[in-house]
């Protein structure tokens, strides 16, 4: 089995081109198949080695590695010309020599337009190409003399044009809905549908799984397979992705939250991302969603591929769900369940990103760093939360949420002279842990004739800048006697 996947490097590599290449990777591995790339370059208008740059590195994130070189179709494009020139030789193309000036022309394309009509008044095939029967000698002349044209595909009139998705089931085509498709363009270039065939063969691609967008391209594709004399491959195509309103989703209405990149950009964890991917549009026979790279392998079927488009579900008004909230649900509970060494070399990536990162996180504190990891992983949603929220952890400079300073902080003015107080009461715990900084919290909070809820608030917001948290006399532990202390004295002065 050999599968592959060929996206066009015109732009970024959007999450439904990364969920095509999943599948393809997934079959292929599960079936002890091979996996290749193709980077589909013809458009030169286009296509850019930047994108190519950006696909790569987003297969190598996602983990999936392909076998064999990887294959640019734009070198190929002499065998694809070829294969069209070969097809001519055999019957099965024929030479348009339409003048490229004609076609444009609007006084002639209304002429054909009315020879059209008078075509099918007559019951004639109005698709009817005048070059289309020219006889091999004319059309061998003509060429030789260097008349310009393009090679379209002789399609037959009459018949069915019909393959099994593995997807979508039985498809069916009267070849009279075809057009005699333009294989060749008359500067030589070689057209997308050729061009795929081609080098599919050329690759012996035996499985094409890709978006259900190319459903109808498949029967001209199955045309030109059956032209060249080559087994057409088994098809499956995917269902579209959706936004909420289920509009396409593209990158021109819903901007960065289509592209792959801003997963990685935005701290996601790779696992659970491909994790997310693999449940758009597919599922397992168990309904298992939290399925790591193996279980994928293992459990992927292409009859567990849905026919109904998969519902991307965020919220473009709202920062918080700015993208699916299964994907941010997910990423969580592999930040909240991985095993802490591996978590710790995404946190130290983001910590080194933003400045906070301290060698000795690897040396001398490093069980500190881990427990602080465990401690503080329980909440958050992104590896940017280390950094974010979680900054208070890692250094001095945090930023305090104004919610929680009014909240925790301002609407008790007596903590202005209580919280140094209590400062100088941590201070002087002995032996600084979990438990006496519980104790001494709450007697202090038993002498001060008030809640040791309000200290407990205080303390929290205090010390990390936020209003929720791990345990605050974990946190206490965490950020240690000294700066714990200091805190303490200098939110009194936001009071
Ligand atoms: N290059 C095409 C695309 O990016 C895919 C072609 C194919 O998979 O057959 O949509």
């Amino acid at each position: 089995m050999r599968l592959r996947f060929a996206p066009s490097p015109t732009g970024y590599l959007h999450i439904g081109a990364a969920r095509t290449a999943l599948f393809n990777w997934l079959y292929a591995r599960k079936l002890g198949g091979t996996f290749l790339l193709r980077i589909e370059d013809t458009d030169t208008q286009r296509s850019t080695d930047e994108s190519t740059r950006s696909i790569i590195e987003g297969l190598h994130w996602l983990g999936l590695d392909y076998d064999e070189e990887m294959v640019f179709q734009s070198a190929n494009a002499d065998k694809h010309r070829a294969a069209a020139l070969q097809l001519i030789d055999a019957g099965k193309a024929y030479r348009d020599f339409t003048p490229k000036a004609e076609r444009a022309d609007a006084n002639v394309k209304q002429e054909i337009a009315e020879r059209a009509r008078a075509a099918s008044a007559t019951g004639t095939d109005h698709r009817s190409n005048p070059f289309r029967d020219l006889s091999s000698q004319e059309s061998n002349t003509r060429a030789a003399a260097g008349e310009p044209f393009a090679v379209r595909l002789k399609v037959a009139r009459e018949g069915l044009s019909t393959f099994e998705d593995a997807v979508y089931g039985a498809q069916e085509r009267e070849h009279s809905e075809i057009e005699d498709l333009v294989l060749l363009r008359s500067d030589g270039h070689p057209l997308y549908n050729l061009s795929v065939v081609c080098d599919d063969i050329e690759m012996r691609i035996t499985d094409v799984i890709r978006g259900q967008d190319h459903l109808t391209n498949t029967h001209k594709q199955i045309l030109i397979y059956e032209a060249l004399g080559a087994p057409v491959p088994r098809f499956a195509h995917l269902p579209l992705i959706l936004a909420p309103n289920k509009a396409k989703l593209s990158k021109r209405k819903h901007g960065e939250v289509v592209s792959l990149t801003t997963y990685r950009d935005r701290g996601f964890v790779p696992a659970a991302f491909r994790n997310f991917l693999a449940l758009l549009g597919w599922s397992p026979d168990d309904e298992q969603e939290l399925l790591s790279r193996e279980q994928l392998v293992e459990k992927f079927s292409l009859s567990g591929i849905h026919r109904a488009p998969a519902v991307f579900n965020f919220n473009e008004t709202d920062a918080r769900q700015w993208t699916d909230q299964k994907a941010l649900w997910m990423n969580a509970e592999y930040i909240r369940t991985m095993p802490v060494a591996e978590l710790a070399v995404m946190v130290r990536a983001e910590l080194e990103a933003a400045g906070l990162w301290k060698p000795e996180y690897e040396t001398t504190r490093r069980a500190w760093f881990e427990r602080s990891l465990e401690v503080i992983r329980q909440r958050f949603h992104t590896l940017k939360d280390f950094s974010g929220q979680g900054r208070a952890y890692f250094g001095d400079e945090f930023e305090f949420d104004d919610a929680a300073v009014k909240k925790n902080l301002q609407k008790e003015p007596r903590l202005r002279e209580l919280l140094p107080a209590l400062a100088a009461r941590i201070e002087q715990t002995e032996p600084f842990t979990l438990e006496t900084c519980e104790a001494t919290l709450r007697a202090y909070a038993d002498e001060a004739g008030v809640k040791a809820g309000l200290f407990i608030n205080a303390a929290r917001t205090a010390l990390t800048g936020q209003s929720v948290g791990p345990s605050m006399f974990e946190v206490f532990d965490l950020i240690g006697r000294e700066a714990s202390a200091r805190r303490l004295r200098d939110a009194a002065r936001l009071i």
